[in-house]
């Protein structure tokens, strides 16, 4: 499955990204209404599935909310014009909003930061709910000091963890694990693996407080 994740807060409902695969996904997910979708930067694994998201327009009558950093909108614009615009029979079905310094979905709280992800930056969500936090980390290669403070003390954290030799625009494993220990993180799980990392060896070697995330995963946070 590509990376991506479904928020859901007080009756809200938040996917964070739209790879190739999305219409299986929400299939699989039963989801059929949406009330924003953030796209974390506009690498085509994760935002090429943009025309699936025409179903959850019709669903909730109204172009879906696009949200990230203003020159991820404005590079999707320019390549998916149409869903954007629409035409004389066909309505928009997307609406590009650029993301505040703080969001709300239901009684959650979002805050995001710019992760090094090679020569682009990725965004990374951190979530608060009541007293619990957790935080989405794909595609990045790096801890910035703004990074280590907004993920510091994440009762769980979910990160990008391609394979275990370093990548020049992706974390690996050792580095993971280290910025975890760092952070003091209550739980890590790790996605976006690649082909090499083996799923039964990495749940039998990983210390107790990290494992490998899986299809389908549900996780409540409280
Ligand atoms: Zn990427």
């Amino acid at each position: 499955m590509r990376s991506a994740i479904l928020v859901e807060s007080a009756g809200e409902r938040l996917l964070v990204d739209c790879g190739p695969d999305l219409r299986a996904q929400l299939l699989a997910a039963d989801v059929t209404a949406l009330d924003m979708v953030i796209v974390t930067h506009d690498h085509a694994d994760l935002c090429h599935g943009i025309d699936d998201l025409r179903p959850v327009a019709q669903a909730i009558g109204a172009p879906v909310s696009l949200r990230g950093r203003a020159e991820t909108l404005e590079r999707l614009t320019n390549r998916f014009r149409y869903a954007f615009e629409g035409s004389t029979n066909y309505r928009p079905v997307l609406v590009a909003r650029p993301l505040d310094e703080e969001e709300s979905l239901g009684t959650a709280s979002l805050r995001f930061v710019d992760q090094p992800h090679g020569g682009i930056t990725s965004l990374g969500i951190r979530i608060d709910e009541g007293a619990k936090s957790a935080a989405y980390s794909v595609d990045f290669n790096s801890m910035t000091d703004d990074m280590a403070t907004l993920y510091q003390g994440l009762d769980l954290w979910i990160a990008d963890c391609l394979r275990r030799k370093p990548h020049p625009t992706h974390a690996h494993l050792d580095a993971v694990l280290g910025w975890a220990r760092e952070l003091g993180v209550g739980q890590l799980l790790l996605t976006h693996l690649d082909n090499s990392m083996d799923v039964a060896e990495l749940a039998r070697e990983l210390p107790d407080w990290a494992a490998p995330a899986y299809d389908g995963q549900e996780i409540v946070l409280a």
